[in-house]
């Protein structure tokens, strides 16, 4: 991981945790305390390869059924070309 924003070039990244969205064809999984790099002045978001390789890895866990989500949430899909104005 740089240590530098690669973004805007920023100098100070601050360690973090936040949550990650993991998107795979029509699927979602939302982990919560993910460690980050976060750039004080962007915000743009930096994390390691073996963290995104442990949340894929739990992807395929809980799509091959086998391991549970410790839960599950509903969650409202919109289309912006049909939003009211
Ligand atoms: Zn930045």
């Amino acid at each position: 991981m740089s240590e530098h924003c690669v973004f805007c070039g920023h100098k100070h990244l601050d360690r973090k945790t936040t949550r990650y969205i993991y998107q795979k064809d029509q699927q979602m999984l939302v982990v919560e305390n993910v460690p980050c790099l976060e750039c004080t002045f962007c915000g743009e978001q930096y994390f390691d390869a073996g963290v995104l390789q442990k949340i894929e890895n739990d992807y395929l866990a809980i799509t091959h059924q086998q391991r549970q989500p410790r839960r599950v949430m509903l969650v409202a899909v919109e289309d912006f070309t049909a939003l009211p104005l």
